[in-house]
């Protein structure tokens, strides 16, 4: 029988890891002999490369090369384009997933089917819902989707404990940050809090060296040619110097520049080299360490909670392997920060949680407590305003069954309801909430305004799936919609990428 495993799939870099023998929790090295598998796809159709060459290959490829795909997980309709051609970011996921796959059966030498994929915990239903699609164009059988942050904890060793206590999972990642705060108790992990920014990440700390190096760049002038190909070379540059800069005072950035006008063949290349210190790193990214510091402030204070009911603060993303992170923490939250295995622990958890799904005996029982992302409501006409009327709060625990009475229709004879069902954290329907489905309720017979008595119910499973019901409670008519926009993509468009994808050489 072959082994489930946990699959991080992450915005810049992946990481799987499996059981071993003894029950504990192993990351896969990929053929390249590392923990982590950059998520960047090389478009070469039908051949699609995944990992450290495609990276590579922004360099001297950058038009075939895609990156970031997560960013784009459960949009409508959104397409991703490569080298002319356009992929939804399901497709451009299951391929990464692809790669992964093939590398973990290659290192265990026995054929994978199971996983259980992380997402961020603020990850919408239809984010979950694209990451179980992309998961099942893979080829795989997705146990569960769960959150990174409780993945995180599970790997930090963080249940079992006899009293219930708070922790705060602080992610900062290549591509997002995220913070959550947990409750841990001698069987469950559940999320309380949820708070960050999908477009913080280590890329934002790059870009600032990026930045700095153009900056004392510009002072060759005209010298020196500025074209993608250099800024591609830099941009790889700049991130190895800020991870060497975790752990050196100082680093050079060295690299060849292609002359404007050469004497001669070869006189074509300048040898450039910058250097830079942690110190002067440090004060280029001061803002935007201090923003994680804010968003770490609101979470605290969207549970309820003071840093002293917080037990533990658990570090998680390579990006929080960088010694002002640590330091920060350290001060703000009066914690001494626990910093292990940051980039595989999110793997590992969920492989973890792909043996307790899959019976493991080893494993001690923890429920893993799924809870709704964000708010779910109904649209309502309130005096003449649209206005969501939330029905199911954030953070609910699922799964979770919830009924609202006394709606009724607006107009004489109405022989139709609309139900517009959305997400979000406002009443105003303009401003924040997104809309997650759509059904009409049948009214007839026609009657007058406010006479049928219309109930709405949600039905949330521990995967996220949910049902939305309106029943009219006279006549016993009932509409209903599963709640996934994912859902919308058409069978033709899943065909068609199932083809793509049984022709594509995933390397
Ligand atoms: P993750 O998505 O969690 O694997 O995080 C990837 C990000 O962590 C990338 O931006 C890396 O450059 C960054 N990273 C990895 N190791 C280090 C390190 N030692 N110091 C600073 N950043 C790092």
């Amino acid at each position: 029988m072959s082994r489930p495993i946990g699959i991080d799939l992450g915005t810049t870099y992946s990481a799987v890891a499996y059981l071993d023998e003894y029950g504990k929790p192993a990351i896969i090295k990929n053929s390249d002999g590392r923990t982590t598998t950059p998520s960047v796809i090389f478009v070469d159709e039908p051949q699609f490369v995944v990992g450290e060459v495609a990276l590579q290959s922004t360099v001297t490829d950058p038009e075939r090369v895609v990156q970031f795909v997560k960013r784009f997980m459960g949009q409508n309709d959104h397409r991703l384009h490569v080298d002319g051609r356009s992929y939804s970011p399901e497709f451009l996921s299951s391929i990464i997933l692809r790669k992964l796959v093939q590398e973990t059966e290659l290192a265990l030498g026995e054929s994978v089917s199971e996983a259980v994929i992380t997402v961020p915990a603020y990850f919408n239903e239809n984010q979950r819902q694209a990451t179980l699609e992309a998961g099942k164009l893979a080829g795989l059988n997705v146990l569960r989707i769960i959150s990174e942050p409780t993945a995180a904890a599970l790997a930090y060793g963080m249940v079992n404990v006899r009293e219930a206590r708070y922790i705060l999972v602080y992610d900062l990642g290549g591509g997002t940050f995220d913070v959550t705060i947990l409750e841990a108790s001698e069987d469950e992990l559940r999320v309380v809090a949820v708070g960050g920014d999908p477009f913080l990440g280590g890329k934002d700390f790059d870009d600032r060296l990026m930045n700095s190096v153009e900056e004392k760049l510009s002072g060759l002038g005209e010298q020196i040619i500025h074209d993608a190909s250099l800024e591609a070379e830099l941009r790889l540059k700049c991130e190895t110097a800020k991870v060497q800069l975790s752990q050196r005072k100082t680093v050079p950035i060295a690299f060849k520049a292609r002359k404007a006008k050469p004497t001669s063949a070869l006189d074509a290349l300048l040898p450039v080299r910058i250097e830079i210190s942690r110190d002067e790193f440090e004060s280029m990214c001061a803002d935007l360490l201090a923003r994680t510091e804010m968003l770490l402030e609101n979470v605290i204070a969207q549970a309820g909670l003071e840093w002293n009911d917080i037990a533990e603060v658990l570090c998680v993303g390579g990006s929080s392997r960088m010694p002002m992170v640590r330091e920060m923490l350290l001060r703000a939250t009066g914690r001494k920060p626990q910093l292990f295995d940051p980039d595989e622990c999110v793997a590992k958890g969920a492989a973890l949680q792909a043996g307790l799904l899959s019976g493991e005996d080893s494993l001690r029982q923890i429920k893993v407590g799924h809870v709704l992302s964000h708010s779910l409501g109904v649209a309502t006409n309130q005096n003449g305003a649209l206005l969501v009327d939330a029905v199911v709060p954030a953070l609910t625990p699922l799964p979770h069954t919830e009924v609202r009475r006394g709606y009724t229709t607006v107009k004489d004879d109405q022989a139709v309801v609309n139900v517009l069902v959305y997400e979000g954290e406002s009443s105003e329907i303009e401003a924040y909430n997104s809309p997650v489905g759509r059904f009409d309720l049948d009214t007839s017979p026609l009657r007058p305004a406010g006479e049928p008595q219309i109930e709405v119910e949600f039905r949330c499973d521990e995967n996220g799936r949910i049902t939305v019901f309106a029943r009219d409670e006279i006549t016993g008519r009932e509409g209903r919609a599963l709640l996934c926009l994912c859902g919308e993509r058409s069978t033709e468009e899943v065909t068609l990428e199932q083809e793509m994808l049984a022709r594509a050489v995933v390397a």
